[in-house]
């Protein structure tokens, strides 16, 4: 375990040189003014990692604790820094804006839990109760900032230890219930880090699921959203269908190792890829109960259900002789996520290579002339100029128009 020089020497190797300056700063500053100051969080996991990490956790804390601390802490950064600082969440937390960085600024706190899935209750605490209301050991380690005490670690609850045994456990065995929302984070930092949840973890998520229930919809949303971003989603949805985390918040709703060869061999494959993919194998009706379980709105709610609607129509895809206006027709309007998830999903290959194909090609297809075009070749205002478009468009996918003159010939003929 690094003691403050190593841990320091560690900092210098492994931040870059701007975020270290700043750190250093935050912590002269605090103590200029009474704070002590602490880096916590992703960037202390990180760094003992070595792993890149963007911006910094830092906790504030006085010798009589407030819950104020970080607001004035922060009016010391403005005033001696000059960063932005934008006014504080709901729980006191901070944000500043230095040097391209977001650091989020707390005053270190205790919280308590009335009921599973509440907002917690929050009391002004030292450092060490501040580590105590975290998720896991391992972001649960605080790297003091102050320019006398720089480096220091406080590591009270083994995360260190954990880092090293590649393994991740919460701090106490009622933390899934205090929050279920850390049972997604659970499987995001397992398959992010590549570490395991210890067994007395892991047991306390599966006897705790039922929790997740009383989560928000937004909440879960946020937390699906978060695992969608990550490098390897597939690893943490499949993570999550093993746990029985996808049942718990839809009975239908799951992961499948289809889903994640697919989810391989999609090319053009973006966060909302995975939300189609796991939609893909629902029911209308349990798509409906999706969409209103994580109070999905835009292109949530259009993902969802078009993930549906392109499973309804994959026969009609598979007919043989369909031309490419048809499949056009078919797939118009649709949501490019659900299109391409059911391509690399379809067993059957002529539906899945129409498919691939709308993705890649079809959609984008335009003829050359517009509206104002057709109306300098003579075409009458009113509903007709869009009829010529569109037949124009279908024309165009069917290869019987191949240019601009080719369509300005066939809407002489049409006139
Ligand atoms: P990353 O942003 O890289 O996923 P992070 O550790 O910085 O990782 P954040 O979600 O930004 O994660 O949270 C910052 C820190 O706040 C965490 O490291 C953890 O200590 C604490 N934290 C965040 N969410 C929770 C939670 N639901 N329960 C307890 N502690 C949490």
């Amino acid at each position: 375990m690094p003691d403050h020089k190593e841990m320091t020497k560690l900092m210098t190797k492994r931040l870059p040189r701007p975020t270290m300056a700043l750190l250093i700063a935050c912590g002269v500053q605090g103590a200029n003014h009474g704070f002590q100051v602490f880096l916590v969080g992703g960037m202390v996991r990180d760094v003992l990692r070595d792993r890149i990490s963007r911006d910094p956790d830092l906790v504030v804390q006085e010798v009589v604790p407030t819950l104020d601390a970080s607001a004035r802490y922060a009016e010391v950064l403005a005033g001696s820094l000059g960063v932005t600082v934008s006014p504080p969440s709901q729980f006191g937390t901070i944000k500043v804006v230095a040097g391209g960085l977001e650091v989020d600024i707390a005053s270190a706190r205790r919280e308590s839990y009335a009921s599973p899935g509440a907002l917690p209750d929050v009391r002004a605490a030292t450092i060490e109760g501040d580590l105590g209301r975290r998720d896991f050991t391992i972001n649960a380690i605080g790297v003091d900032l102050g320019p006398k005490t720089f480096g220091n670690i406080v590591d009270i609850h083994g995360g260190q230890e954990d880092l090293n045994h590649r393994v991740i456990g919460v701090i106490h065995d009622g933390s899934f219930a205090d929050d279920p929302t850390r049972l997604f984070r659970a499987v995001r930092y397992e398959t992010r880090l590549n570490l395991r949840m210890t067994m007395m973890t892991e047991m306390a998520l599966r006897r705790d699921i039922g929790h997740l229930a009383a989560v928000s919809g937004d909440r879960i949303r946020n937390e699906l959203e978060r695992i969608f971003v990550e490098d390897n989603p597939a690893h943490a949805l499949s993570r999550a269908d093993e746990l029985g985390m996808l049942q718990a918040t839809l009975p239908a709703l799951t992961w499948t190792s289809a889903m994640t060869a697919a989810a391989r061999q999609m090319k053009e494959r973006g966060p909302m890829s995975f939300l189609a993919l796991l939609a893909s194998s629902l029911s209308r009706e349990d798509a409906e109960a999706f969409a209103a379980r994580i109070n999905a709105t835009g292109p949530w709610s259009a993902i969802i259900h078009d993930a549906v609607t392109v499973a309804e129509q994959l026969d009609d895809l598979a007919v043989s002789g369909l031309s490419p206006s048809g499949v056009y027709r078919i797939l118009e309007g649709l949501s490019p996520e659900a299109v391409s998830a059911w391509a690399a999903l379809s067993g059957d290959a002529t539906a899945a290579g129409r498919l691939r194909e709308y993705a890649d090609n079809l959609r984008y297809v335009r003829p050359a002339l517009d509206g104002d075009a057709l109306l300098a070749l003579g075409v009458p205002q009113g509903p007709r100029v869009g009829e010529l478009l569109r037949e124009l468009l279908h024309a165009r996918l069917d290869g019987q128009v191949a240019n601009r003159a080719d369509e300005e010939a066939l809407v002489r003929d049409r006139l």
